[in-house]
């Protein structure tokens, strides 16, 4: 006897490919391989009180009362849209939230509840209640067709860490458990959306500067006897990264590398993310960066083997309810190698090919791939910045083939006949974006002051 369809799925994206580039046939093992944690924390909440969930496609949607769906990033809104459009009719109700989740307004279409935050304390009532058809409310979650635009939304948050141990990927090679550590980021870097919509919860005894699954350490707690491989410095020269909220100077940065290269055990390859593109930058700041590599070889004593460095740059992305959502973003065409021809310029010993920038005795350095394009960057920001007038648009280039298989910088050129891109990535007033309105863990004026101080260090 078949077992009957559990009455809540989360939802799996038909379209999501594991790093090795093969799909997916069946939802779960999507799922597995994916490590979306807070969807799992949902689904042993859910479990732990009776709720039996399981995972389901675009096909299979109508099987179930209640489809979870987890936006981890703005731009996973086209996917879904290009997929949702397509789902057999049924009487389910579609709930989004998930890390990604901010903006709504141009999405209204595509699902009946949005959860802004942690929904651990609130899913089992929500969930019971759409079960049986009815609605439950509070400032956190939002009906589509009660939207208001003049009403305060806010991220819900958790008052405790995650209490117990959960195992992700777990059909995969990349099974692990996963222990909440802490909550937040007590350095509230003015870009970051966990750390700006998340209060702190960090016991005693855990820095709450980790993240718990890909132990990415700041550049300011490194220990160099058990260094992390993946870390960030997020600004190219002293000036940014410390009117930005990321207090590495450009000594710490000489020193790192230095110290990395000559006292860690491990001599192989570090990552660094940055972000670029910030209001202000000027070729001079990347010749600060380059300066650094520079100094760091200079004083490396000869002979052993060399660190590699990588670079991982990201243009900025006005990440809403934080001090830089109003920010402009730059529109001019991006593509890797661009960062890494400016920083060889400043470079003593530039590297042999486009994207290899230093190559000293001790360090080498060069500019990794998967640098998102000018596109994929562009349809983040009008993710994030659309309004509900913007909803038919949204629609048209979501569902058009035409522009999805087409080269990135197509897309970019259609993006900006059709969409007149750059009138999203101008500078903004608070006002006018459409995610004013919700909170994350500081009241909106005290966002617009900390961005007023950080522009007017920016152009000082
Ligand atoms: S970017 Fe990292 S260090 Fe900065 S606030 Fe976010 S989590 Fe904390």
């Amino acid at each position: 006897m078949n077992r009957p369809e559990p009455a809540v799925a989360i939802y799996v994206f038909k379209g999501l490919r594991s790093t090795k580039g093969q799909k997916y046939s069946h939802p779960a093992a999507c799922h597995d391989e994916l490590l979306w944690i807070g969807a799992e924390v949902l689904r042993d909440t859910l479990s732990r009180n009776g709720v039996d969930v399981g995972y389901t496609g675009p096909a299979t949607v109508n099987r179930n009362k209640v489809i979870l769906v987890s936006i981890t990033a703005a731009r996973e809104w086209w996917q879904f849209i290009r997929e949702r459009v397509r789902w057999p009719d049924g009487k389910y109700t579609v709930i989004v939230g998930g890390a990604g989740l901010t903006n709504i307004e141009p999405f209204l279409p595509y699902f009946d509840c949005a959860v802004w935050g942690r929904a651990e304390s609130f899913i089992c009532e929500l969930v019971g209640q759409a079960i049986d058809g009815k609605r439950y409310r509070n400032a956190n979650l939002c009906w589509a067709d009660e939207y208001d635009p003049g009403a305060t939304y806010r991220f819900s948050q958790a008052e405790s860490v995650y209490p117990r141990t959960l195992v992700v990927g777990g059909k995969s090679k990349r099974k692990q458990k996963w222990i909440e550590r802490a909550i937040g980021c007590r350095s509230k870097c003015a870009f970051c959306l966990y750390s700006w919509t998340h209060n702190p919860v960090i016991p005693a005894g855990e820095s709450g500067q980790f993240n718990t699954i890909c132990r990415e350490g700041t550049f300011w707690t490194i220990d160099y006897a058990d260094p992390p491989r993946v870390t960030a410095i997020d600004g190219v020269s002293e000036r940014i990264r410390l009117t930005i909220g990321k207090p590495i100077t450009n000594e710490m940065l000489t020193e790192g590398l230095a110290r990395l290269s000559s006292e860690s055990p491990y001599r192989g390859r570090i990552k660094l993310f940055n972000i670029v593109r910030y209001p202000s930058e000027k070729q001079d700041d990347y010749r600060e960066l380059a300066e650094c590599f520079n100094r760091a070889d200079g004083d490396l004593p000869r002979g052993r083997k060399a660190l590699g460095v990588e670079l991982s740059n990201t243009p900025l992305i006005p990440e809403p309810c934080t001090p830089l959502a109003c920010a402009e973003v730059c529109a001019n065409q991006y593509a890797q190698g661009h960062i890494a021809a400016l920083l060889r310029q400043y470079s003593e010993h530039p590297g042999q090919t486009k994207y290899h920038y230093f190559s000293g005795q001790r360090l080498w350095a060069i500019e990794t791939g998967g640098t998102p394009s000018l596109a994929s960057i562009v349809l983040e920001v009008i993710a994030l910045r659309a309004k509900r007038e913007d909803a038919e648009l949204i629609r048209r280039i979501a569902c058009s083939t035409r522009f999805w298989n087409a080269p990135r910088p197509r897309q970019w050129v259609t993006l900006r006949a059709e969409a007149q891109a750059e009138r999203f990535c101008r500078r903004y007033y608070w006002d006018e974006l459409p995610t004013a309105n919700l909170l994350g863990v500081v009241p909106r004026r005290v966002l617009e002051e900390k961005a007023e101080q950080i522009f007017a260090r920016l152009f000082a």
